[in-house]
């Protein structure tokens, strides 16, 4: 399998890192949204989080949040995003398991936002009973 990710994560391709151990590595995004945008992806190749395994998913925030510090007490920034895509659709282009970490500033340019609309009551209804039937 030919995984630019895996073969970043694993260090036969270099990459800006700011965190690596036995399971993660933490790297700067090549083309990042803003100031300090990273990636924390696994060691280990999963396509997108319906791939991977609960103990992974479980670190993965706690990494998140380590980083997260690390970044608002370096770089000054104003708030952050956690962003994970999944699927073309979703905006994802690697299909190797990635958590984005995207510091905000004021008057940056990134575009995370969507206009709300109105949660309507059959819908409600429909997707309650479809989604807790498998949770
Ligand atoms: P996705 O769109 O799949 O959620 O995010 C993929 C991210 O990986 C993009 O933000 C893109 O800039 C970044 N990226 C793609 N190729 C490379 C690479 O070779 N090195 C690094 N550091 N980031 C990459
Ligand atoms: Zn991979």
């Amino acid at each position: 399998m030919d995984c630019i990710f895996c073969k970043i994560a694993n260090g036969e391709i270099p990459s800006a890192t700011l965190y690596e151990d036995e399971d993660f590595r933490v790297m700067l995004d090549i083309g990042p949204a803003s100031f300090g945008h990273a990636l924390i992806l696994p060691k280990k190749h999963y396509a997108d989080i319906y791939e991977l395994p609960d103990e992974l998913a479980s670190r993965v925030m706690v990494l998140a949040k380590k980083v997260a510090g690390a970044l608002k007490q370096a770089l000054k920034l104003e708030g952050l995003n956690l962003l994970q895509n999944n699927g073309s659709l979703a905006g994802q282009t690697v299909y190797h398991f990635h958590l984005h970490l995207i510091p905000r500033y004021q008057g940056d340019e990134v575009g995370l936002t969507w206009k709300p609309g109105e949660l309507q009551d059959k819908d409600r209804e429909v997707i309650i009973e479809k989604v807790t039937a498998l949770l």
